[in-house]
């Protein structure tokens, strides 16, 4: 496929490549990269042939991790549709939104999801048809439901499929790949689209972050044996930016294999850590804090690891010291990037992340990061302000949502919404996101700063820090924490523990305890409109 964009040619030569290896696992399902490639080639036909599947039609994947996910995807592409993965939490409503919004002709689905969206259907004028991933007997009378295991046969079954070369489609670099939801953490998600160029460009940025973090410690990369194979827990969707590509889409790259779950249980990833040999965990900090942490993890052997890597959330500090006491040989990471970036953009990984614990890394070469102040300009190292960035990986635009186009995507810069800064050397702090920082009577005020302190104190397992609205200050700081099992803190206490690190208007003036986890997304993000909603204003 020498004319195909570099997500269709990798998938062939690496597939070819890496041959009988695992690249799926899941259950007592595996599939190795050749049958996975059949998988997909069957299934692209299909979506050509049977489905008239057309450049540039959107193809919804609404699925748990299961390996049907990856063959979806990469078939979508393979016929230059826009595959156009979605939260399979949503409920039935905000499945009909996301349907919807991007128009999609055909949605590859799970039983569980088709079940959601089958009271659906009837709204959604421009959905032709739905094919079901895995077992559904039932459906097979239905007009326009079909069902995967037609087509493709179970995961088991994909090695004995015939080979078949990728349907011949013309496809460019700058045609679109993927329309690809926003977690939600802020308000409605939104669809960012990408074109293949910006999909790979996510490799592009992690490895050139990985060579320059080698170069300036004036160290040789490290060549990978071919011979090891790695493996990937997979614990956050591949429905998000992250998961796609900066974790399958590189993972097929490098011959590796991915471990996937239904959902995450730390109870059950220390047994598959030890039974695959697990050497990348991650994802996002509060999962790797659940490992670190699992008062299990000495039962198992979790010696395999090599990477804790994680993003798209704020850490702490502290989380890069645990890596290092627990797994003394492994390497630490943090990413920083978001759906709009196609994930990775900034990487702090190994010996720099070490010694430098609150940030996500320098930019990679191809990058360029600016700082904005409120006025427009451009603010020097050390200032904080609005995060700007232009990345080969930046999305073109939202579907469907010129307003919100027009705010965020500004002439081939993307404006995160972030308020970080930037060190002398070019490393990036992230701060705060803008619309969760509090003004109380006109002084900034961080929440990810004081959720900060309050972490440290030994009893908080989680915490959370939102503006409660006032009448005279516009905002004071309200905070909501779940403390760590069979310990107790008294909201005094607790507050004296901030005030000795914090300046006195910085201290919560009222503080919740409850022993259930806080409400988080698919991502792992704290949902905090939905705890803004707990607290009274006050006067
Ligand atoms: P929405 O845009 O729909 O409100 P979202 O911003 O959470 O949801 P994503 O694109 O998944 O959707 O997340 C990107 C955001 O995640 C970034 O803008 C940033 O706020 C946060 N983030 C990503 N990486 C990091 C990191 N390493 N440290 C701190 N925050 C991060
Ligand atoms: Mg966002």
């Amino acid at each position: 496929y020498p004319e195909a964009p570099p997500t269709i040619r990798f998938l062939a030569e690496a597939s070819a490549l890496h041959g009988d290896r695992d690249f799926l696992v899941y259950e007592h399902e595996r599939a190795s990269f050749l049958a996975h490639l059949k998988a997909v080639s069957h299934l692209a036909h299909a979506l050509k042939d049977q489905f008239g599947i057309a450049k540039g039609d959107r193809v919804a994947i609404i699925m748990r991790n299961y390996p049907q996910w990856s063959v979806a995807f990469f078939a979508a592409l393979s016929v230059g549709a826009i595959a156009t993965p979605m939260n399979s939490w949503w409920t039935g409503e905000e499945l009909e939104y996301g349907l919807q919004n991007s128009g999609a002709k055909l949605a590859i689905v799970d039983p569980q999801i088709y079940e959601r969206i089958r009271e659906h259907v009837d709204q959604l004028p421009e959905l032709d048809s739905i094919i079901i991933a895995r077992e559904t007997e039932e459906e097979r009378n239905h007009p326009g439901v079909y069902n995967l295991e037609d087509i493709i046969g179970e995961t088991n079954d994909w090695a004995g499929l015939e080979p078949r070369s990728l349907p011949d489609v013309e496809i460019a670099p700058d045609d679109d790949a993927t329309l690809m939801y926003t977690s939600g953490t802020t308000g409605k998600p939104k669809g960012a689209l990408a074109t293949h160029r910006a999909v790979i460009s996510n490799f592009l940025n992690s490895m050139t972050c990985q060579a320059r973090m080698y170069l300036r410690r004036g160290e040789a990369l490290p060549e990978p044996d071919p011979d090891v194979q790695r493996a990937t827990l997979l614990s956050i969707p591949f429905f998000h930016a992250t998961g796609a590509f900066a974790i399958l889409i590189p993972t097929l790259l490098r011959g590796d294999k991915i471990i996937c779950m239904y959902k995450w249980d730390a109870d059950k990833a220390l047994p598959i850590i030890e039974k695959e040999k697990v050497t990348t965990i991650g994802g996002v900090p509060a999962i790797a804090w659940q490992v670190l942490e699992h008062p299990d993890r000495d039962k198992y052997d979790l010696s395999s690891i090599e990477v804790v890597s994680y993003g798209g959330a704020p850490s702490a500090p502290e989380l890069v010291s645990t890596i290092k006491k627990r797994f003394p040989e492994a390497a630490p990471g943090n990413g920083w990037g978001m759906t709009e970036t196609c994930a990775t953009v900034t990487l702090n990984i190994g010996e720099d992340y070490v010694h430098r614990p609150d940030s996500a890394g320098a930019p990679p070469l191809a990058v360029d990061l600016k700082i904005v102040g409120p006025d427009g300009k451009t603010l020097p190292p050390g200032e904080v302000g609005e995060l700007w960035c232009k990345s080969p990986s930046n999305c073109k635009s939202y579907w469907n949502r010129p307003d919100a186009t027009a705010e965020t995507f500004r002439d081939g810069w993307v404006v995160t919404g972030d308020l970080a800064r930037l060190d002398e050397e070019g490393f990036l702090y992230l701060v705060d996101r803008a619309k969760d920082m509090l003004i109380r009577g006109g002084e900034n005020i961080y929440s990810i700063e004081v959720e900060s302190a309050l972490y440290d104190h030994p009893a908080v397992m989680d915490a959370a820090v939102v503006g409660i609205p006032h009448k005279v200050l516009g905002e004071e700081v309200g905070a909501i924490v779940q403390l760590k099992p069979g310990k107790t803190v008294s909201e005094d206490e607790l507050r004296a523990h901030v005030a000795s690190q914090l300046a006195a208007f910085k201290v919560p003036v009222e503080i919740k305890f409850q022993s259930e986890p806080l409400p988080r997304n698919a991502n792992g993000k704290i949902l905090k409109p939905e705890l803004r909603n707990r607290f009274k204003p006050r006067d």
